[in-house]
């Protein structure tokens, strides 16, 4: 019996891979806009990292981490998401003393427990950003104008972007415990994971997809209503500042988020073209987490979007890898050693050309031109080769023109070069 992959773990085939590139090459062009360079950091650590940052009570920690133990009985985990990892290497090699502000990103696999469905899988890919080191809130406008840009720039206007607030450790616990009060008076409405939440991690409720929970937290008191005046003016500026870009945006304030770092500003971008998994990006502040992880006291603000979600959004959008530019048909074995120079000499400019190695007859060359959607096919043969010239073919409207094989390369190059430029 052959062996399949694991369940929830998926293969990324050559023909999605121009979608994932496209994704992956937007992501580097725009953040390098914004200042940010790339950091790349191992897939697994020590599982206390992700328990210390993420949060005991949480979804991630209590139920979807990969943890195992080496050979030498250390307790590793497979990294669920990016941040904390990124946080662990900003600190460790002192990228604090590098300059005030340190901008990063990151993209690559992250790995969850999950019951897999679609747009949610066990290995999935996240390409996040991370600002460490300025908590004013242009920094927050910044991160959002940014990840709006790239939304656009992959053509994705089908996304609206929410915000909210958590507060800071001054003004959550006074929220919190007016939240756990109103939750108290409905517990029996709650489902059980939220009546376990109410203590542990009261915000999570307002977050539950359960129709029972959403009714009964309907009028649930709001983060927004209890922000201390340092969080709502924050707030405000974030706000004020998105207006001033034009950055549109709602107000969510039963955004929660999943991981116990975040801190003030908060904010997804959400689809409704994907059923239940309707966050594509998630992100937000979390000025403790440095000095939770034993760094100094530097705040950050940070996003990460899911890839696969992502490319399920542009699944109609047909990104498709370039086809050849030119196929070499030959018939006969000088010709067939003529263009095998050509064709290594076009590849090395940069040109991608193809031919047939499997002594197909020219009529099964051109068949094959065609299948792999060649732009041109140009045909050599005895008589060409007798001639100095030959019949340069142009696949889409068929036309033919003659080409000197004395400086075709020039010749191609022109041509190639040409239309290229035309068909961008
Ligand atoms: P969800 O509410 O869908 O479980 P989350 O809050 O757990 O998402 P984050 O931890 O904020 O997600 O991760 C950021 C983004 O990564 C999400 O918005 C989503 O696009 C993507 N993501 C998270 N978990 C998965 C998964 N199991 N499979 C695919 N993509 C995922
Ligand atoms: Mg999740």
């Amino acid at each position: 019996m052959s062996i399949t992959g694991i369940k929830g773990m998926n293969d990324i085939l050559p023909e999605e891979i121009a979608t994932w590139q496209f994704l992956e090459e937007t992501a580097r062009k725009i953040f390098a806009t914004y200042g940010c360079q790339e950091i790349r950091v191992p897939v697994v650590e020590k599982t206390e990292l992700f328990c210390r940052s993420i949060g005991e009570t949480t979804d991630i920690v209590e139920k979807e981490m990969y943890t195992f133990n080496d050979k030498s009985d250390h307790s590793l985990t497979l990294r669920p998401e990016g941040t904390a990892p990124v946080m662990r290497s900003f600190i460790q090699h002192k990228l604090y003393n590098l300059d005030q502000v340190s901008k990063l990103y990151y993209m690559g696999p992250m790995f969850r427990y999950e019951r897999p469905q679609k747009g949610r899988y066990r290995q999935f890919h996240q390409i996040g950003a991370e600002i460490i080191g300025i908590d004013d809130p242009r920094m927050d406008a910044q991160v959002l104008a940014m990840l709006s840009h790239y939304f656009e720039a992959v053509g994705l206007d089908d996304v609206s972007l929410q915000i909210n607030s958590l507060g800071c450790p001054e003004c959550r616990p006074a929220y919190r415990q007016t939240l756990i009060d109103f939750l108290q008076e409905r517990m029996d409405q709650l489902c059980p994971d939220c009546q376990r939440r109410c203590s542990s991690n009261p915000l999570r409720v307002l977050d539950c997809k359960s129709k029972s929970c959403k009714e009964a937290t309907v009028d649930a008191p709001s983060v927004l209503d209890h922000l201390c005046p340092s969080c709502d003016e924050h707030f405000a500026t974030v706000q004020q500042r998105l207006n001033q870009l034009g950055t549109s945006y709602t107000i969510n304030n039963r955004m929660v988020r999943g991981l116990d770092y975040y801190t003030k500003t908060t904010f997804e971008m959400v689809t409704n073209n994907l059923g239940a998994q309707n966050a594509v990006a998630a992100g937000g502040r979390y000025d403790g987490l440095v000095e939770e992880l034993g760094g100094p006291a530097l705040p950050g603000i940070g996003f990460a979007m899911g890839v696969e979600r992502l490319v399920l959004l542009l699944q109609d959008k047909k990104i498709e890898t370039p086809p050849p530019a030119l196929f070499l048909a030959t018939l006969g074995e000088e010709a067939e050693l003529f263009a095998f120079k050509i064709l290594n000499q076009l590849q090395r400019e940069g040109i991608y050309a193809e031919m047939d190695f499997s002594g197909k007859s020219l009529k099964a060359q051109l068949r094959r031109a065609d299948k792999l959607n060649c732009r041109y096919t140009i045909m050599i043969g005895e008589n060409e080769l007798a001639t100095g010239s030959a019949q340069l073919k142009h696949m889409v409207d068929g036309e033919q023109q003659t080409i000197q094989l004395d400086g075709l390369l020039d010749g191609l190059r022109a041509l190639l070069d040409d239309s290229a430029a035309t068909s961008l």
